[in-house]
């Protein structure tokens, strides 16, 4: 059946939830001519097999098939089938179709509300005892979601789905019986639709040219790659769908397919390797482990060799959905299969000998003996993998849907967390109040119960206002709260005494209100307190305050990075801003350094009305402007981004930018062609990652067409002209790696302070204490200290002259939360520095403050150097007086 939702049902700034009412929508499925009591049989039209309908079979050489015709093909078999539900979900960042189709027999498919009801019950165990769980999930049917891809470029999995869709509606066995009388499939084609057109149309485009078949940008607008990391913050589009399709059907197994390097094993399936968290429970490994055997008998029954085991440690990181689903009930089985050459031709091994390890051992058992790897093996692996893990669903869901989807947060609620903690608290004092909305507002998405004081309570001894949010341990995502609310000592688990400490795969760990900066307190003892269910999570309602009259100013505090949307709507308005840089006091009020004032106009307050209320931020006024000495923001400040093709650090800040609404650019190497690049802009960040190969080399034209010119290398004179961006009075921040480059660049007088050795320094992504100088501008608004999130980059000593902004601690403890190895290598040495290079300014961050847009927190350590470097300062009488420093067309004056 087709089905077609209205589009986008969510709201650009709500997010996701709309989407995810518990009504189950129903079926429109009629009972057709020829529907058999069983499983059902094909109707009378016929189903073309995938290559009748593209023209080859899947897994054929050097062929792709496109997205939009896959699409085609899905919901042709719906059109013919009454086994196949097709569904658009709605669109992605690019506006692209996100689908999923529903596979089951038709009597399941009629009954789908009731299935999806009973899925429902089971997951909350408050209303569910144990007794009516088993009945029901004798009732039920378990749901296998399969996301055939996430990662684009990983296309193999995304061709074997037509096969595995053509099977599932036309054959009549015992299999097809089995699986679509016993369970429904809920598959989703693509995680990433919009990666789907990049790199396969690419891929089509490409086919007889000179050029290189591998797209070289990112697979998705934003995050690339990492659009498998963000599964605490959801901050992208087709996260939020998936979360809603988690939330709306509640499978008791996810089947996530990918594909690896092709160095390994031909295929791995569970069970997991490594290290595991005590908050994830026992059931969540071992029913998929027992489905990852299932599949690698199914493998080796078929003369599959080369299946692996025992890798992939999965359970500490939080920032994949493998991390994510194990907390919801759902069983997580990862299939990774070895990749081959431009997505689509055999991998030949370069010697001549075998492909993969050759050695049999426990987590390999039998190893794969050619030397050719193909497509088409792909296709096949992942067809007998999906068929194994479907068919042990089918044949246990009576244990799954209980083990699973109920006995998980059944545990939840009557063991409580492993730590043992009752609660979190929020204070309701937060120096972040937009902070605290984002954090909260995640763990409404995620299903977590929240509560709010009704008055004054102590927990812990001390006291907390009303209003206060209260997170109980004890409820259904009560391990998930604890996970993300929480801190981690990362443990120190190795595979033999000598044998290194095993690093986690992804990070060490996720702590929301860390990355924040939003004060919460672990509460171990029980406390009493008058609470009430948060029915939804809402921005604090803040109301303009009465005009000032004339000669007054509207202020804005500067320590949320929620001002960076008031502010990027002021200079959008071309509205004049100042800010204090000194602290003062105002009508009853203490303001820090850092402090926005604007002249109180009409227009002014019409453009902060709107800017504060969305982002929850009080604004003040006065009656006059204070008397200290500070600076005017450039009206209209011009920022460059230079964010590397294919570099995933450069999307993340692009989306953050559009988020914030920076008005900027991609830094392109069309624009070095001007006689100076302080034409086109004030200030260019450099994205983590950027080498001086990335500027001077680049994309080679003779491999990317046109299209991708504005990644073409730039050369050494581009590369001179970077420098005399900054000796003109240009503004250059670097973020992690770019550190060096533009160490390099620059000949600034700072050395690298860590070792290369892992051996003696490492992290593996972790929140160290740091130090901030609140009255240097680029720290206005930061705390005196907080903790910033530190992987795989730099720690640095000042050899010359620069500016401090932030250091690790010289003394106490450095890490906060994670794992840190060699903590002496880092005390006391630089994080954030400022430059004066010429007539310009240069602000380097060790650390990567914009890791996937997680440390908010430090967010404003960039957003205060984009706007301060162009500034002009005023005097104490210039501010008082809010005499503007820039003329109408933007350039200085009245000096
Ligand atoms: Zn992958």
């Amino acid at each position: 059946m087709l089905k077609t939702r209205p589009p986008l049902l969510y709201t650009a700034c709500v997010g996701l939830l709309a989407l995810v009412g518990s009504t189950a929508v129903a079926p429109t499925a009629t009972a057709g001519p020829g529907l058999a009591e069983a499983a059902g049989t094909a109707r009378a039209a016929p189903i073309p097999t995938p290559e009748q309908h593209f023209g080859f079979k899947m897994g054929a050489e050097g062929k792709l098939a496109g997205y939009p015709d896959v699409l085609r093909y899905m919901k042709l078999v719906a059109e013919r089938s009454d086994r196949v539900d097709y569904e658009t979900i709605g669109r992605t960042t690019m506006g692209n179709e996100y689908a999923t189709v529903l596979i089951s027999a038709p009597k399941n498919l009629r009954r789908l509300d009731r299935l999806v009801e009973i899925n429902q019950k089971l997951s909350d165990p408050r209303n569910t005892s144990p007794e009516e769980a088993r009945r029901l999930a004798g009732e039920g049917v378990p749901f296998y979601h399969l996301e055939a891809t996430i990662h684009s470029s990983e296309v193999g999995n995304g061709q074997a789905i037509n096969d595995i869709v053509h099977r599932l509606a036309t054959e009549d066995s015992e299999f097809t019986r089995n699986v679509l009388n016993n369970s429904v499939i809920v598959l989703v084609p693509s995680q990433n639709p919009d990666g789907q057109h990049l790199i396969i149309d690419h891929f089509n485009s490409t086919a007889g040219t000179d050029y290189r078949r591998t797209y070289p940008d990112l697979y998705h607008k934003y995050t690339g790659h990492d659009d498998n990391r963000d599964w605490t913050m959801f901050t992208q589009i087709e996260a939020q769908y998936r979360l809603a399709l988690e939330k709306k059907y509640r499978p008791a197994i996810v089947h996530i397919m990918h594909q690896k390097g092709n160095t390994g094993s031909r295929i791995f399936v569970p069970p997991y390797g490594g290290i595991t968290s005590e908050n994830v429970p026992a059931n969540m490994s071992s029913s998929v482990s027992a489905i990852g055997q299932h599949a690698a008998r199914a493998l080796a029954a078929a003369g599959k060799t080369g299946v692996g085991s025992l890798d992939y440690h999965i359970f500490w990181t939080l920032e994949q959905p493998v991390g994510f689903f194990p907390f919801t009930g759902s069983g997580v089985y990862l299939t990774e299969i070895a990749s081959v050459t431009d997505y689509a031709y055999p991998q030949v091994s370069p010697d001549g000998r075998p492909l993969g390890p050759q050695q049999a051992r426990m987590s390999l058992i039998e190893p794969y003996r050619s030397n050719t790897w193909t497509l088409a093996d792909i296709v096949d692996y992942a067809k007998i993998a999906t068929y194994a893990g479907m068919e042990y669903t089918a044949n246990n869901g009576r244990d799954l849907l209980y083990d699973n989807l109920y006995a998980v947060p059944h545990e939840y609620m009557t063991k409580g967390v492993p730590a043992g903690s009752y609660a979190f608290v929020v204070d309701a004092e937060q120096r972040d109040p937009y902070a605290t909305f984002e954090m909260l507002q995640r763990l409404e998405w995620t299903q977590v119960e929240i509560d709010r004081a009704t008055s004054e309570f102590v927990a812990d001894g001390k006291r907390y206002g009303a209003g206060s949010y209260v997170i109980k341990m004890r409820q259904p995502r009560g391990n998930w709260a604890h996970q993300v609310l929480g801190t981690d000592r990362y443990p120190e688990v190795r595979d033999c005494g000598d044998c290194p400490v095993l690093l986690p795969y992804a990070e060490a760990t996720t702590s929301l209100p860390l990355q924040l900066g939003v004060d919460v307190a672990e509460i171990r003892a029980p406390f009493e307190a008058s609470l009430e269910r948060v029915a939804s999570v809402k921005l604090p309602q803040v109301t303009m305050p009465p005009a000032p009259g004339d000669r007054g100013a509207y202020l804005v505090r500067p320590e949320s990075y929620g001002t960076i949307q008031i502010v990027s709507a002021l200079q959008d308005a071309n509205i004049p801003t100042f800010r204090a840089a000194q602290g003062f006091d105002a009508q009853g009020g203490s303001y820090p350094p850092g402090t926005y004032v604007v002249p109180a106009t009409p227009q002014a307050r019409n453009v902060l009305a709107t800017a504060s209320a969305k982002v929850g931020l009080p604004v003040t006024a006065v009656a006059r402007a204070p008397r200290v000495a500070g600076v005017q923001l450039k009206p209209q400040t011009r920022v460059g981004l230079f964010r590397g093709v294919g570099n995933m650090p450069g999307g993340w800040d692009m989306w953050q930018f559009d988020q914030y609404g920076i008005n900027y650019d991609v830094v392109a190497a069309q624009d070095f062609q001007r006689k100076s690049l302080n034409e086109l802009y004030d200030t260019i960040v450099l994205s983590h990652g950027i080498s001086k190969d990335d500027i001077v080399e680049g994309l080679d034209p003779k491999e990317y067409a046109e299209k991708y010119s504005w990644a073409y290398g730039v050369g050494d004179k581009g590369w001179r002209k970077l420098a005399q961006f900054v000796r003109n009075g240009g503004t250059l921040l670097a973020i992690g790696s770019s550190v060096a480059t533009v160490q390099e660049l620059l000949k600034l007088p700072i050395k690298p302070a860590l070792p290369d050795d892992e051996d003696e320094f490492v992290t593996g992504g972790s929140l160290l204490h740091q130090e901030f100088d609140p009255t240097n501008p680029v720290a206005w608004g930061m705390p005196e200290s907080w903790p910033i999130w530190l992987y795989d980059t730099q720690a640095w000593e000042l050899t010359g002259k620069g500016t401090v902004v932030s250091k690790y601690p010289a003394e106490g403890e450095v890490l906060a939360s994670g794992y840190l190895r060699g903590a002496e290598h880092i005390r006391g040495t630089v994080n954030t520095a400022s430059f004066d290079v010429g007539k310009g300014q240069v602000v380097t961050y060790g650390s990567e403050i914009t890791f996937r847009t997680l440390p908010r927190a430090q967010f404003n350590l960039l957003y205060n150097a984009i706007y301060h470097g162009p500034a002009a300062e005023v005097d104490a009488t210039g501010l008082q007086q809010l005499r503007p420093r820039f003329g109408p067309d933007g350039a200085l004056a009245g000096r």
